[in-house]
């Protein structure tokens, strides 16, 4: 199976999107990018407007040659209905959506659930929503867990984590647990025992502020059981790297999870590719170079509905 990340916070923007090959098909996951409207009081720098607009484009190409797309949740950097990557990219595509009517907070059920669906109207093969649901395509079995909270409370709402088996092999993408700090968090990933695994790490940057200490302890304790199931990969990328720390907190997830021989590491270093974390470093980008974005309609318009 190929598994290979497009757009993460590794590569430069806000994103999950990943595309998964087995023998007989190709799963496009959260296929959409986002940046920080401000960070450190900052607005986006020009590189990573530059960045958003290169990386929009790589997940359309890889949108072309899909047959399935996943959306776990309604969140900007998950989907997109059409502000920066076009719509079409639903056409003829067998869709599995995180169910808009249950187990969903206000804003993504009242707004984002109902305008991406008036975006994509008719453009599937199929729409369904696939929390804790199961389906076989040729050789490919996907996998839904039932909804888990985005991170400790219920404030974010909930995500389907997704998995993709074929053979014997199975990929696995947690969407936004922000590390898995609750015990339903993990519970999926016992029960599905995937070989690699693609996790968005807790929200480190906002320690003190939207995460505690005792969060991001049982986060990290809970990365550390996934890890020890016997995971040959785990791909730690998306939240975690939104923090300029983001090394010390991988180094010290190594170090817990101790010799059992499985990798760690963010979506760059796997594709072995130079890590680059814009928005961490965004304010050493405006001291390098003191240019805010021009941003484009559809950017403006996709940052002025947050993350
Ligand atoms: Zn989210
Ligand atoms: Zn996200």
């Amino acid at each position: 199976m190929k598994v290979l990340p497009l757009a993460f916070e590794s590569l430069g923007v806000r994103s999950q999107a990943t595309l998964i090959e087995t023998s007989d098909t190709r799963i496009l996951v959260d296929p959409a990018v986002s940046l920080a409207p401000r960070r450190y009081g900052l607005p986006p720098h020009k590189l990573e407007v530059e960045k958003l607009m290169e990386l929009s484009k790589v997940i359309y190409n890889a949108a072309k040659d899909a047959d399935v797309i996943v959306v776990t949740h309604y969140h900007y950097d998950h989907h997109d209905p059409g502000f920066v990557i076009p719509k079409e990219i639903y056409k003829n595509k067998q869709v599995f959506v995180k169910d808009p009517n249950s187990f969903i907070n206000v804003s993504q059920s009242k707004v984002r659930a109902p305008k991406f669906m008036r975006a994509i109207n008719g453009l599937p093969s199929s729409l369904q929503p696939a929390d804790g649901k199961e389906f076989k395509l040729g050789n490919t079995k996907l996998k839904f867990s039932k909804p888990v909270l985005h991170g400790a409370d219920e404030k974010m709402g909930y995500v389907i984590q997704v998995s993709i088996s074929d053979g014997g092999e199975t990929v696995m993408i947690t969407s936004d647990i922000e590390g898995g700090p609750r015990d339903m968090h993990i519970k999926f990933t016992q029960e599905v025992k995937p070989n690699t695994l693609i996790i968005d790490g807790p929200l480190t940057y906002m320690l003190g502020y939207a995460l505690t200490e005792e969060t991001l302890n049982s986060a990290l304790d809970n990365m550390e059981k996934m890890m020890k199931e016997g995971l040959d990969t785990m791909i730690v990328d998306h939240h975690l790297v939104r923090d300029q720390n983001y090394r010390q907190v991988i180094d010290k997830l190594k170090r817990q999870v101790g010799e059992i021989g499985g990798r760690i590491m963010t979506a760059a270093e796997f594709l072995q590719v130079e890590e680059n974390p814009l928005e961490a470093r965004r304010r050493e980008l405006f001291k390098e170079s003191n240019e805010p974005a021009k941003l484009p309609r559809g950017v403006a318009e996709l940052l002025k509905g947050g993350g």
